[in-house]
């Protein structure tokens, strides 16, 4: 069993003799055991074992572990979003005092947590750009930087990362880069294989695919060595007070990271994902690879259809030929990217309105990635907190509408546009 198809079927869960066919929901928030010794081993992280729901839940485990194969990782935990996801992949590695370098171009919740949430808990950004010269992403490092964060495909621009360059970049400085491949998924881009070191998601898009549940997703490649620049990363490499002092990186080898983020920050900050919610997870990883491939193909025939429309000023889809991302598409995400895409339109603020408000089948909402076609005015909608300035530096026109295509037939949608583009322009 290698082929992500069958993975995405099987990986995490196979039942044994008389054991029930589909993933069992463990509505259990404590699990029982015989001897207070056996009790006491499990809170010293001496023998692996489940103890209560806010560190770990069988079902959640297997969500992960089947998350964790599909990327490749040695490990993976679930939490409560793809915000959860974001955080605490940066706060297993940076306390107070530490910085990050991230791309510009990241999902405008993601762009809050870094730039100003982050911030006055004492951990500082520096926002890069996309095509930034290897010479200006150097000079956003500090002694303190200890990582470096993009999306695989950002969202909404859709602008693909060039992973090895930005791995090659964070290594050479000692630091892991941290991917959230939450527009890709493991079906369609695989950052470990191109050099990323730990990777998220909002498994709230396309791995749930169906809108029903909000969630997110670690995964650790374990390819990142801590312990060559250990004084970076005390908090892996030195002495945790609150387990006697174990060091994780000497108890738990290549997992030290994602044992961390379990025993640690989901034992202290709890945002884990509810077993209920994993097994809808399930329910959606077990056809992704399905529905990537169709999104993506649909998305393209959309794609064209308006690059050749007389009411469209621009598309940008990775996917077209010509387009600004087509080479880094063509190598990271050679089987399609993903079913987002944006554009605008000729017509002004006035005629975006009336274009989205005569849409019939595609539906105005901030959700993305999943089984419905849907559009979003970022300006308008997602975005509005961000200023002029600060959408431009994201790479989001002020006329930017994200498409997001889903699984109907991809002819409905094109007619539904068709006819909106024509109704606007009355
Ligand atoms: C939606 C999204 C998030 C946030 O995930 P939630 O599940 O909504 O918390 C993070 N990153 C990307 C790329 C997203 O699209």
């Amino acid at each position: 069993m290698s082929k992500i198809d069958t993975l995405c079927v099987h990986a995490g869960y196979i039942p044994k003799k008389g054991e029930p066919r589909q993933l069992p929901i463990i509505q259990s928030t404590t699990f029982k055991y015989e001897t207070s010794d056996q009790m006491g081993r499990l809170f010293d992280l001496e023998e692996s074992g489940y103890f209560y729901t806010r560190l770990q839940n069988p079902t959640n485990d297997a969500v992960a572990a089947r998350i964790a194969a599909l990327e490749g990782g040695i490990g993976a935990v679930l939490t409560s979003s793809g915000q959860a996801a974001n955080l605490f992949a940066c706060l297993n590695i940076c306390e107070a005092g530490d910085h990050i370098v991230s791309l510009n171009n990241i999902y405008g919740g993601t762009v809050n947590l870094l730039g100003v949430t982050l911030p006055k808990m004492g951990i500082e950004v520096t926002f890069v750009n996309n095509d930034s010269t290897d010479e200006e992403i150097e000079a956003a490092f500090r002694p303190r930087t200890k990582l470096v964060f993009g999306e695989t495909i950002s969202n909404p621009g859709v602008e693909v990362l060039d992973i090895e360059r930005f791995a090659r970049i964070a290594h050479s400085h000692g630091v892991p880069l941290v991917v959230d491949n939450t527009f890709a998924t493991p079906v369609h881009c695989r950052p470990f294989e191109w050099g990323a070191d730990i990777v998220t998601h909002s498994t709230t898009k396309y791995i749930d695919g169906h809108g029903v549940s909000v969630g997110g997703c670690i995964v650790d490649s374990g390819n990142f060595d801590w312990n060559a620049n250990a004084d970076k990363f005390p908090g892996l490499c030195t002495p945790d007070e609150s387990y006697h002092g174990l060091v994780y990186t000497e108890r738990f080898g290549k997992a030290a990271f994602i044992t961390k983020a379990v025993t640690h920050l989901m034992r202290d900050l709890g945002s884990i994902q509810s077993p209920q919610n994993a097994f809808y997870l399930n329910l959606g990883l077990q056809t992704l690879h399905l529905r990537i491939r169709r999104v993506s193909d649909s998305a393209l025939k959309v794609a064209s259809f308006l690059q050749n429309h007389p009411a469209v000023a621009w598309v940008h889809y990775p996917d077209l030929p010509g387009d600004s991302q087509h080479e880094k598409q063509l190598k990271y995400l050679p089987e399609g990217s993903c079913g987002v895409m944006c554009l605008g339109l000729k017509g002004g603020r006035e005629f975006d309105n009336r274009f989205m408000d005569a849409l019939r089948l595609i539906t105005i909402e901030t959700h993305v990635a999943d089984c419905y076609s849907c559009i979003l005015h970022p300006a308008s909608h997602t975005h509005r907190q961000l200023s002029d300035e600060q959408l431009k530096a994201a790479g989001i026109a002020p006329d930017l509408m994200r498409l997001s295509i889903g699984l109907e037939d991809p002819e409905d949608i094109i007619a539904d546009i068709a006819n909106a583009l024509e109704a606007a322009s009355k």
